[in-house]
C-alpha cells in the first residue's frame, strides 16, 4: 500500500478536474508536525494542545507553551497552524487538577467551560498564542461554543491579552469556531457574523445530533456517519459560513471517510483536516474524483431517506466518471 501511495507524498491536492482541495493535517505533537510537512500537507487544521498539559505534572508555563507553539508555527514556514484552545473533560483529564466526576462527560466541563471556569489557565495559553503568532501564521478556535455570548466572552479575553502584551504584530489572528455541538450548527448564521472561521468538529457533533456516547461501543452501531439530517445540518453550516465570507473546514473523523469527502466537497467545505496517517490516502482518493459532478450533491442530501441510500448515491456519483 505504502508504494501505491508513495507518488502522492509531494504532490498537491486537487481533483481530476484539477479543483484545488486545502489538505491539513490534525496534529498534537511537535514531532507529528515533521512527518506532516514530509507529506506536504497544506496546513495544521488542528493543533490538539490537551497533550501539551496532559504530558506533565503541572499546567505548562507561558515560555514552555510558548516554545512549542513557536517551533511548531516556524516549522510550517508561513503555512496556517491552527491552535484548538485546551480541550480537557470528555474522555481527557489533567493529572493535577481536580476534576469532577461528571455522569455524562461529554456534555459536562469540558472545552471552554473548563477554560472559562479556569480563566487564568486560559489566559496564559492566549498569552502564548499570541506570542507564537510573530513565527507563522498562527490561527486560534475555540471548542464546544454554543453561542455568540461565549465567542464574545472568548475573544474579549483573547484582545484583553494582546492588549496586555503590547506587541506590534504584523497581521491579526484569526479566531475560529468549532462547530461541535448543535446548538452551534443550527445558529451558524448567528455565529458566523462573529467568527473569522468555523472549523466543524464532526467527532463531536455526530455524537451529539446522533445522541450517543462516541466512547461507548454498546451504541456505536446506532451511529449513522452519513445520516442524511447530520449532512443537512453540515450544509447549512457551510452556507452560513459562505454567506459571510468565512471559510470552513472539517477536522473530525468524516473527513478520512470515503464515503464523506465527496460529499463534503460537494457542499462546497474549503478544507478538510485528518490525521497524517491518512492524508495520503485522503489525497489519492481526491485526485480521483470529478469536482463538477460532485455539485450534485447540494441536491442529493434532500433527497434520500436513509444513509443506505446515501451511500448508493455516492457511490453512483463517483462512479460516474
Ligand atoms: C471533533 O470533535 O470532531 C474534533 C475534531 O475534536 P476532538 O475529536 O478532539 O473532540
Ligand atoms: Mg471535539
Amino acid at each position: 500500500a505504502s508504494e501505491r501511495l508513495a507518488p502522492y507524498r509531494s504532490k498537491i491536492t486537487e481533483t481530476k478536474d484539477k479543483k484545488r482541495i486545502n489538505l491539513g493535517a490534525n496534529v498534537s505533537t511537535k514531532g507529528t508536525v515533521d512527518e506532516s510537512l514530509d507529506i506536504n500537507v497544506d496546513q495544521v487544521g488542528l493543533f490538539r494542545t490537551e497533550f501539551v498539559y496532559m504530558s506533565r505534572s503541572n499546567y505548562p508555563s507561558e515560555e514552555e507553551q510558548l516554545e512549542i507553539y513557536k517551533d511548531v508555527a516556524k516549522k510550517m514556514d508561513g503555512k496556517p497552524v491552527t491552535f484548538r484552545t485546551l480541550d480537557v473533560g470528555g474522555d481527557k483529564y489533567l493529572p493535577y487538577y481536580d476534576h469532577d466526576e461528571e455522569t455524562n462527560p461529554f456534555l459536562g466541563t469540558r472545552g471552554i467551560r473548563f477554560s472559562l471556569m479556569n480563566e487564568h489557565v486560559f489566559r496564559t495559553q492566549m498569552r502564548a498564542f499570541i506570542r507564537a503568532s510573530e513565527y507563522g501564521d498562527v490561527r486560534v478556535m475555540f471548542p464546544m461554543v454554543n453561542t455568540v455570548a461565549e465567542f464574545k466572552t472568548l475573544a474579549r479575553i483573547f484582545a484583553e491579552e494582546e492588549k496586555k502584551l503590547g506587541l506590534s504584530l504584523k497581521k491579526r489572528i484569526p479566531l475560529g469556531i468549532m462547530i461541535e455541538t448543535p446548538a452551534a450548527a443550527m445558529h451558524a448564521e448567528y455565529l458566523a457574523k462573529h467568527a473569522d472561521f468555523f472549523s466543524i468538529g464532526s467527532n463531536d457533533l455526530t455524537q451529539f445530533v446522533m445522541a450517543a456516547d462516541r466512547m461507548n461501543p454498546n451504541v456505536s452501531s446506532f451511529v449513522e456517519i452519513l445520516n442524511p439530517g447530520l449532512l443537512k445540518l453540515i450544509h447549512y453550516v457551510i452556507k452560513c459560513a459562505h454567506k459571510e465570507n468565512i471559510e470552513v473546514g472539517l477536522c473530525g473523523e468524516l473527513a478520512h471517510d470515503r464515503g464523506a469527502i465527496p460529499i463534503l466537497l460537494g457542499l462546497g467545505v474549503d478544507s478538510l483536516s485528518v490525521h497524517p496517517s491518512h492524508v495520503l490516502q485522503v489525497r489519492k482518493f481526491i485526485h480521483e474524483l470529478d469536482y463538477e459532478k460532485l455539485k450534485a450533491f447540494e441536491r442529493h442530501i434532500y433527497e434520500v431517506e436513509s444513509e443506505s441510500e446515501m451511500m448508493d448515491m455516492v457511490a453512483m456519483v463517483i462512479r460516474h466518471k
